[in-house]
């Protein structure tokens, strides 16, 4: 692993967007494998991450929380995937939100030990809040890399397929299993990316084209909604069961 070090006018640039991150002691490694770096952060963890080892292998960023909340949290990012377009800085702004995340979290429940965060199971309180926390990550990434991109001169782009993204993605979700937890994971990504457009470009994704969208599974318009609205730790908190019956909800 190699520890990156971001300039201070870059480190500026992310706390616009990641405020609350300021405060978390991170590290940023890179790593020609994310799946052997994590077991040797956490060697009690090498059992669970073997059962998902092509998961990890397909990851770009992890964040990995340290086993005390008073040492720093690791950000590993893929070493083939640092180049010179900005995508790769994304990937730190949404690792960066979880960190920041797991930490107001351990920070309210008092917890000496992040373990009780990481070991979670499907639709217990923990787990819902790092869905939620994927939400935020993706559209605090995408939001990133427009910031760079406009101050590069690049006007924001919505990506010609947008609409059809949607379409397809909506279809994909009314036939696979919609409550399979990886299904859950995909569509909070995928959502928190179009809530990032949304910012972007409120005047063609504004309220009612968003209904149109959606029309054919409105829990998706659902999620999309409660996450927008309940976007700090503080408000989703109280919240989070809320976003399970969401879920659950039969359209
Ligand atoms: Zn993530």
């Amino acid at each position: 692993m190699l520890k990156i070090s971001l300039d201070d006018a870059l480190l500026a640039k992310l706390y616009t967007v990641l405020p609350d991150v300021r405060e978390v002691s991170v590290e940023i490694q890179a790593t020609k494998c994310i799946r052997t770096s994590y077991k040797n952060l956490r060697p009690d963890l090498v059992a669970a991450i073997e059962a998902d080892a092509e998961a990890y292998d397909n990851l770009v960023g992890l964040t990995v929380l340290p086993h005390a909340v008073d040492k720093p949290i690791d950000v590993l990012i893929d070493a083939n995937y640092i180049s010179n377009d900005n995508a790769w800085l994304g990937t730190i702004a949404h690792e960066l939100t979880h960190a920041g995340h797991y930490y107001q979290l351990a920070m309210k429940e008092s917890l000496d030990c992040y373990d009780p965060l990481i070991l979670v199971t499907q639709w217990s309180k923990h787990w819902l809040f790092q869905m939620w926390s994927e939400f935020h990550a993706r559209k605090n990434g995408d939001t990133f890399i427009q910031c760079l991109l406009k101050e590069g001169g690049t006007a924001p782009v919505l990506n010609a397929d947008w609409q059809s993204d949607i379409e397809e993605y909506q279809k994909e979700y009314a036939t696979s299993n919609t409550l399979h937890k990886i299904c859950i994971y995909e569509m909070m990504l995928f959502l928190g990316s179009i809530s990032a457009r949304c910012d972007f470009f409120p005047e063609i994704l504004d309220s009612d084209t968003l209904k149109k969208l959606f029309s054919a599974n409105p829990r998706l318009k659902r999620v999309l909604t409660f996450s927008q609205q309940y976007d700090t730790l503080e408000t989703v908190y109280p919240r989070l069961d809320e976003l399970k019956q969401i879920f659950f909800q039969i359209e």
